[in-house]
C-alpha cells in the first residue's frame, strides 16, 4: 500500500524542522498577541462555498466534498468538505461564538492541514499545511484601520526573517471598495475589446465573466497584452488612496520593504483594500511563500455581524522547502548526546537482564537531567554497539559489570576519539559539554 496520490508522509530528521518553523511562529504570534484557535477539518459545504466563492478554482475542482449519510431518524444527510484553506473556518467559529460582542479585537492564528484535489508537482500537493493568521472585530476596535495591514504585514518580515528564510518579496496592492472594483471592471473591459481576440481561450472567457482574472494569466503570448491595460490604482476613490497611502506609510516608518504590484488582485466580491502576496524565488513555479489580504465583507456574506478584518495563510510545506535549499550542504541530522551501550556476557542471561535493567535506570536519569539519550541492547557485540552509537550518537557510555559495581563508565567521544572514566554523579555535566567535541 501507498500514500495516496498528492499526499505524503514526514519523517524525521525533516520533522524537527517542521516543528522548528512551527515553535517559532508560535513565538512570535505569542508576541504580538494572537491567540491560537483550532477549528475542524471538515465542515459544511456550503460555508466554502460562499466563504471562499463558488467561482474560484478551489470551490469549482479542488474541493474534497461528499455525503454524509444520516444515520438515525432525527439526522439529516448533509455534504461535508475537507476544509480548503481555514479563514472561512475561523469566521464561522467568530459569528458562532459571537468573539466581536467583547467589542475587541480578535486576533486568531492556527496552524493545520489543508486538502484540496491539485495536479500533484514540487510545492503542491493534495494535503499540505498552511499557518496563518486573522485579525478580524468590529468597526469600534479599529478593525478597518491601516495600521492593522501594516502591522500584520510587519510581523510576517519579522516571521520569515526569524524562520531564516533570505531574499523573501512582499507584492503589495489595493483592489479598493467594491465601488472601485466594478468601476475597474468596467475599464478593464472596455481596454480588452480591442486585444482579447488575440489571447488564450481562458482570457477570452474571463474577460465576459471576470476581467479581474485576465490579470493572473500566466501565458507567456499574452503578457504584452496585460501590460498596456490600465491598472487598479486609477480606479481607487479617495478613501481607498488614503487607506493605501497609510499602510505604505507604516511600512515604510517601519522599515519593512515592499514592491507595488498592480496585477495583484482577488476575484471575490467581498475582498477589499489590502491585498499581498510573499514571494521566494527558490520555489520555481511555486514561488508564493504566502497569500492575504483584507476581506471586510467577509462576515455577512456568513450571515455574521458587520466585521472587517485582515488575513493571510503560509503555505508551510514552502518555507520547509525553501529552507531545505538554503541549507543544502549543512548537515541537518541532529544527534543524540549519548548512546548508552550495556555490555555484558552473551552466554549469561541473568546477568544481561541486569545490565539492561541498570542501563534503563541510567538512561531514565541523564534523560530527566534534560540529555538527549540512546538506549542500547546487552546482547550485541562491542563492534556492534560502537557502530550503532557512531550513527545516532555524539558519545558513546559503556555500562559493564566492572563499572556498575565501581560507579565510574567508559565514555567515548566520537569526534574526537578522546575516552574518558566518568563518575557517575558527574556524567550529566560531562555528556552535556559541546567542548567534548
Ligand atoms: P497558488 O497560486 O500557489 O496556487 P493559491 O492562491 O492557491 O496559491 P492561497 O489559497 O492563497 O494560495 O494559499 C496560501 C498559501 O498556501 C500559498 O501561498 C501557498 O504557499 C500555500 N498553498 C496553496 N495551495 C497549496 C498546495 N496545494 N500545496 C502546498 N501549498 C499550497
Ligand atoms: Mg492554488
Amino acid at each position: 500500500m501507498k500514500a495516496v496520490r498528492g499526499t505524503r508522509d514526514l519523517l524525521p530528521p525533516e520533522t524537527a524542522l517542521w516543528n522548528r518553523i512551527e515553535a517559532t511562529a508560535r513565538d512570535v504570534f505569542a508576541r504580538y498577541n494572537f491567540g491560537e484557535i483550532r477549528t475542524p477539518v471538515f465542515e459544511d459545504t456550503g460555508l466554502f462555498a460562499r466563504g471562499v466563492g463558488e467561482e474560484t478554482d478551489i470551490v469549482s475542482k479542488e474541493m474534497y466534498t461528499w455525503e454524509d449519510r444520516a444515520r438515525a431518524q432525527s439526522e439529516k444527510t448533509q455534504s461535508l468538505t475537507l476544509r480548503p484553506e481555514n479563514t472561512a473556518g475561523v469566521v464561522r467559529a467568530y459569528i458562532e461564538h459571537g468573539l466581536g460582542e467583547s467589542g475587541l479585537l480578535q486576533k486568531l492564528y492556527y496552524i493545520g492541514p489543508q486538502f484540496r484535489r491539485e495536479r500533484p508537482q514540487k510545492g503542491r500537493y493534495r494535503q499540505f499545511s498552511q499557518i496563518g493568521a486573522e485579525v478580524i472585530g468590529p468597526p469600534s476596535a479599529g478593525s478597518e484601520s491601516p495600521l492593522r495591514d501594516a502591522e500584520v504585514l510587519e510581523m510576517l518580515s519579522t516571521l520569515l526573517d526569524e524562520l531564516g528564510i533570505k531574499g523573501w518579496i512582499l507584492h503589495l496592492n489595493s483592489v479598493g471598495s467594491s465601488a472601485d472594483r466594478a468601476r475597474y471592471n468596467d475599464a478593464l473591459r472596455a481596454a480588452l475589446v480591442p486585444v482579447v481576440g488575440q489571447m488564450c481561450v481562458d482570457c477570452q472567457r474571463r474577460a465576459e465573466t471576470n476581467p479581474l482574472r485576465v490579470l493572473d494569466c500566466k501565458v507567456p503570448t499574452d503578457q504584452p497584452f496585460i501590460e498596456t491595460l490600465p491598472v487598479i490604482a486609477d480606479s481607487l476613490d479617495e478613501e481607498s488612496k488614503k487607506h493605501y497611502a497609510a499602510v505604505t506609510a507604516a511600512l515604510d516608518a517601519a522599515g519593512v520593504p515592499y514592491t507595488r504590484n498592480h496585477r495583484l488582485v482577488r476575484g471575490l466580491d467581498y475582498y477589499t483594500r489590502t491585498t499581498f502576496e510573499f514571494t521566494h524565488g527558490g520555489l520555481g513555479a511555486q514561488n508564493a511563500l504566502l497569500g492575504g489580504g483584507r476581506y471586510d465583507g467577509l462576515s455577512e456574506m456568513l450571515g455574521g455581524p458587520r466585521a472587517p478584518g485582515i488575513g493571510f495563510a503560509m503555505g508551510e510545506d514552502r518555507l520547509v522547502l525553501t529552507l531545505l535549499a538554503q541549507q543544502e550542504g549543512e548537515s541537518v541530522v541532529t544527534k543524540a548526546d549519548a548512546y548508552i551501550a550495556p555490555l555484558g556476557d552473551k552466554e549469561k542471561a541473568d546477568e544481561l537482564v541486569k545490565l539492561n535493567a541498570a542501563a534503563l535506570g541510567l538512561a531514565r536519569e541523564l534523560r530527566h537531567q534534560g540529555l538527549w539519550i540512546e538506549l542500547g541492547e546487552g546482547s550485541f557485540r562491542l563492534k556492534k554497539s560502537f557502530d550503532a552509537a557512531d550513527k545516532t550518537a555524539r558519545q558513546i557510555v559503556i555500562l559493564g559489570e566492572d563499572e556498575l559495581q565501581s560507579g565510574i563508565l567508559t565514555v567515548k567521544n566520537f569526534s574526537t576519539g578522546v575516552q574518558s572514566k566518568v563518575p557517575r554523579g558527574e556524567l550529566a555535566v560531562f555528556l552535556s559539554i559541546p567542548a567534548n567535541e
